[in-house]
């Protein structure tokens, strides 16, 4: 068992059974031993690539997304360009150069990156020291609290996925939150909570779901996508959240595990795997638009892409190519954009304060 693991299960022996969304946060963001915290988990060598690390382009289009938002705010001499979980700041590296073709924009933008992990906060700062220097913290609130008045462009590629769910399962007696406890080995293990919990958890959408449906509620999550929509609502701005996810709720288990791009058990090695799970996008969507901000999508990242101009993009970057290259450009757009990668799984949303009307690649 790893080190994280063996305090769990020492944690639940003397304090009883923890939820899954204590596990995660534990297992993720263990100032010690949690995943995000000790390593660089991305690429080929680590667990999982994500798609900044796919290809160039994919920054680029977020840069001049943002970029295009800017001038459309009508070039505000200062503008906070936020990131949360920037991984290996690459897609701001990407994003960043790209946005040097608009005259004035670098120097309004004052970067700060919301990041809890030491080791990948050292990876991002030698990545954009050439564009700017920026500011980390560790969660989105200490960036717009001192930041109020003055607006805000927001990134968020595959960070919702990484914040805590707690599920609940349905049963003859209720919603019966699931719970992480010790088997008679001391094994971790799943179980229910012997009492149920209040209805009001969970959406009222799922509430006649069939006896045995999982439903994930991301407290954090919606508080985050609140704070961010309240901001940008009297502030001014517009935010784009990327990730795999869902459009309407619906029930299932979608905690996974990942070690060596291969799926394993979520109990089996706490620390040492990533977890995630899917987004609900109709509930950023709801909160979005209970703070009045106007709302995109979600729509596929395969079209969000393409409306932007990547195949333009990948056709300058052939031109320049060589064999080797060519086919590395070809299998990325494919692998971004197509609907059997991660063209139609990951889902793109944006929303912006109501002053704001020009934003591209929502197109129907
Ligand atoms: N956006 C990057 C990385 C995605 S992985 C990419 O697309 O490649 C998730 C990122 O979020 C990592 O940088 C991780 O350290 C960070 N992270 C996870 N939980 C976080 C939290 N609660 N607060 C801030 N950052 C977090």
């Amino acid at each position: 068992m790893t080190v994280l693991g063996t305090y769990l299960i020492k944690l639940i022996k003397t304090q009883g059974p923890i939820t899954i969304a204590n596990f995660m946060a534990e297992a993720l963001s263990n100032p010690q031993h949690g995943y995000y915290m000790k390593k660089d988990p991305f690429g080929k060598e680590g667990d999982f690539t994500t798609a900044p690390e796919i290809s160039q382009m994919f920054g680029e289009m977020i840069g001049l997304w943002q970029g295009v938002n800017w001038l459309n705010m009508g070039s505000p001499g200062k503008i906070h360009l936020i990131e949360l979980g920037p991984g290996r700041g690459t897609l701001m590296q990407d994003a960043l150069r790209a946005m040097k073709v608009i005259p004035g924009l670098l120097d309004a933008i004052e970067l700060h990156l919301v990041e809890i992990s030491p080791a990948l906060r050292k990876i991002q700062a030698e990545k954009l020291k050439e564009y700017k220097r920026p500011t980390w913290h560790n969660k989105i609130g200490d960036v717009l609290e001192p930041s109020k008045g003055e607006p805000v462009l927001i990134i968020a590629n595959e960070f919702f996925d990484a914040l805590p769910v707690r599920q609940f399962q349905k049963t003859a007696t209720g919603w019966h939150e699931r719970l992480v406890c010790l088997d008679h080995q001391n094994n971790l293990t799943l179980q229910l909570a012997p009492a149920p919990s209040p209805e009001q958890i969970i959406p009222t959408a799922l509430h006649r779901a069939d006896e045995g449906s999982i439903a994930e509620v991301c407290t954090v999550g919606e508080n985050i996508c609140s704070e961010i929509a309240e901001y940008i609502r009297h502030y001014g701005g517009a935010a784009l959240i990327m990730d795999y996810g869902y459009d309407a709720h619906s029930t299932g288990d979608t905690l996974q595990a990942v070690k060596n791009h291969k799926y394993v058990d979520i109990l089996s090695e706490p620390g040492d795997v990533d977890l995630t799970t899917h987004v609900n996008f109709h509930r950023l969507k709801q909160i979005a638009l209970s703070h009045e901000t106007r709302l995109y999508g979600p729509t596929d990242q395969g079209k969000f892409l393409k409306s932007l101009g990547m195949e333009a993009r990948s056709q300058t970057l052939l031109a320049k190519a060589s064999e080797k290259q060519k086919q590395e450009i070809l299998t990325a757009f494919h692998r971004l954009t197509d609907a059997s990668e991660m063209g139609s799984l990951f889902r793109v949303m944006a929303l912006s304060d109501r002053g704001l009307t020009d934003v591209m690649g929502f197109e129907q």
